[in-house]
């Protein structure tokens, strides 16, 4: 779970609302008197902040600076072991500092490849040299949580938490719960930490160390653990040690609605008619991504007048899931598809009312009800794994449960 940076300090802080609105900082700006930068004071040089430009290299570059040709070639020999000058790209910063005296002369030359690395090319002395450096990292611990005030993304966004920890967050849970069904007064808890750059540049979410949602009454507990270290392969479990993983999703879309559920008997709200209704209707804006419930190999794709555009993908000898309605279908007959992947977009081809899929799921050849199946859950912890886990576990829940009286 650590990862190693060159410098990682752990700072525990309970923040219930954080702006972190530092970007990671590429951009050029007028350097302010007093700015300190890769361990050099810019007031004390002429500072030209700018980025790679196509068909830049490091030797038009140090040309433009009044270097001449053979001079460049010098250069690129005498730090070729500890800077490889093909290796800055396009759009990358880089930083020159001159001298302030009269002269102007070409003092240093900065090049960030990533926001984390920097190298310095030093041409004060009659002989070149440059040295590479890592900025460090501090990680940042933060907790989050309390009662739902509205729905999960907008607390969440409220809360100033980026979309790739919320995307985490959904898949950790996407076996467990149907984000559309949490409401208002629903509780919920996040521990995660952030990186930051030199103690200030934020620089994103390192990691989910633990999460729960309240879900029709039920809290349901995430953490991450490394069953094997070998694999190095870290899954969520509950507080039982029990996977989130289960063997379908809960939902082909994301954030959805149930409109018309499995049923042998329903008034037919195109054909006005009764008749057997064996699917699972989700409304949805046209367009929304569906996903696979589950892995599997594409089996049908085609176009009939009451199914309209779908797709139906084959998991094993047992399941297969269908999809209907789409407005365009993004796979082919054959195709190997993973869990989650986007197989089509919600439409309302063929007998629709309005945009939605209906879900069809097949057991042995029979459509049933998928909302009612026992499906086949993951494996849990057992034995020493689960011992780890569970002290690893504990200290955690423990946060986790004292959110609701902070
Ligand atoms: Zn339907």
């Amino acid at each position: 779970m650590k990862k190693v940076f060159v410098i990682i300090i752990v700072l525990f802080s309970i923040v219930s609302c954080n702006k972190t609105d530092q970007k990671v900082a590429a951009k050029i700006s007028q350097p302010k008197s007093k700015k300190i930068e890769f361990g050099f004071n810019y007031a004390d040089f002429n500072v030209v902040q700018d980025t790679i430009k196509k068909g830049d290299s490091f030797g038009t570059i140090i040309q433009s600076q009044n270097i001449g040709d053979k001079k460049v070639y010098d250069i690129v020999a005498q730090v070729k072991d500890t800077f490889d000058v093909r290796s800055i790209r396009y759009n990358k910063p880089y930083t020159i500092l001159r001298s302030k005296n009269k002269t102007n002369k070409l003092e240093y030359f900065i090049y960030q490849p990533d926001a984390l690395t920097y190298y310095v090319i030093n041409f004060k002395d009659s002989i070149a040299t440059s040295f590479k450096k890592i900025k460090p990292v501090t990680l940042k611990r933060k907790i989050i949580g309390g009662v739902l005030k509205s729905s999960l993304s907008e607390t969440l966004g409220n809360e100033s938490v980026e979309a790739a920890l919320a995307n985490r967050i959904t898949k950790v849970f996407s076996w467990s719960i149907d984000f559309f069904k949490l409401k208002k007064g629903d509780r919920y808890g996040l521990i995660f930490t952030e990186r930051f750059i030199n103690g200030k540049t934020y620089d994103g979410v390192e990691d989910l160390q633990a999460a729960f949602f309240e879900y029709k009454g039920k809290i349901i507990y995430a953490f991450p653990f490394e069953k094997d270290s070998l694999s190095g392969k870290i899954e969520y479990y509950d507080d039982e040690g029990k996977t989130l993983k289960n063997f379908f999703l809960k939902t082909p879309i994301k954030f959805s609605r149930i409109t018309s559920r499995f049923t042998m008997n329903r008034f037919h709200p195109v054909q006005h008619r009764w008749k057997a209704h064996k699917g699972t209707d989700y409304a949805a804006p046209r367009g929304t991504p569906i996903s696979t419930t589950a892995s599997g190999v594409v089996e049908q794709t085609g176009y009939t007048a009451g199914n309209g555009n779908f797709v139906k993908v084959k998991h094993n000898g047992t399941y297969s899931t269908q999809y209907l309605h789409m407005s365009r279908i993004l796979v082919r007959r054959g195709q190997r598809v993973t869990q989650g992947q986007k197989i089509g977009l919600v439409g309302s081809t063929g007998l629709a009312s309005g945009p939605h899929v209906c879900y069809r799921f097949w057991k042995n050849g029979m459509q049933v009800d998928a909302l009612r199946l026992n499906l086949p859950t993951g494996e849990s912890l057992t034995g020493n794994a689960k011992e780890r886990f569970l002290k690893q576990m504990e200290p955690l829940k423990r946060e986790l449960d004292s959110i609701g009286n902070l």
